[in-house]
């Protein structure tokens, strides 16, 4: 296994990529969390419970992950998803509204080398704003798609910082 990765300079999870809720605050794209700032997490040994879980893989690196990978630079939060099927699965949450190609051509590699279902997120806005609905696709080692129709109905909350985040709003 590789070594962790630091964060260094990225904060992308704390920017509102990933919907969460922090107190009052709805962190969700737009809305930067409110306790992030220059100098990293200003309540960090109070930061929620799903702060602390979040399963970053690129920070995590048992996959040996590029270093232009980061997600403040490669513009994509790579999270690890546990479906409830003994599977686990690649979430890649845009820093924007889609995953860049670049990353994508690099997931699928992986995808073919590690037999990994990856599930890709893209968003739209209108008016300057995110909207609140994510589309999601995938792809990954035969039987992907019986996966898929499993859990179209998780797809939802799958962008939250931990799957046992509470569901954000718009
Ligand atoms: S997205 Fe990953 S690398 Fe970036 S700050 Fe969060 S945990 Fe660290
Ligand atoms: S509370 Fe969570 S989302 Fe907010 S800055 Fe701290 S770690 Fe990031």
């Amino acid at each position: 296994m590789s070594d962790q990765h630091q964060c260094g300079p990225c904060t992308a999870c704390c920017q509102g990529w990933l919907r969460i809720r922090v107190g009052e605050a709805l962190v969700a794209p737009g809305h930067p969390c409110p306790h992030i700032g220059s100098r990293g997490c200003a309540i960090y040994t109070e930061r929620p419970h799903s702060c602390k879980a979040f399963n970053c893989a690129w920070l995590i690196n048992d996959l040996d992950y590029p270093d232009w990978l980061r997600p403040d630079n490669a513009k994509v939060i790579l999270k690890y998803i546990d479906i409830g099927t003994g599977t686990n699965v690649i979430g890649a949450i845009p820093t924007g509204t889609k995953v860049p190609p670049r990353v994508l051509n690099f997931l699928k590699e992986l995808s073919r080398q590690h037999n990994l279902p990856v599930l890709h997120f893209e968003r739209r806005k209108e008016q300057g704003r995110y909207l609140p609905e994510v589309n999601v696709t995938g792809f990954g080692p035969p039987g992907m798609q019986h996966l898929f129709a499993r859990i179209q109905n998780k797809l939802k909350g799958l962008e939250q910082m931990a799957d046992d985040a509470p569901p954000g709003g718009g």
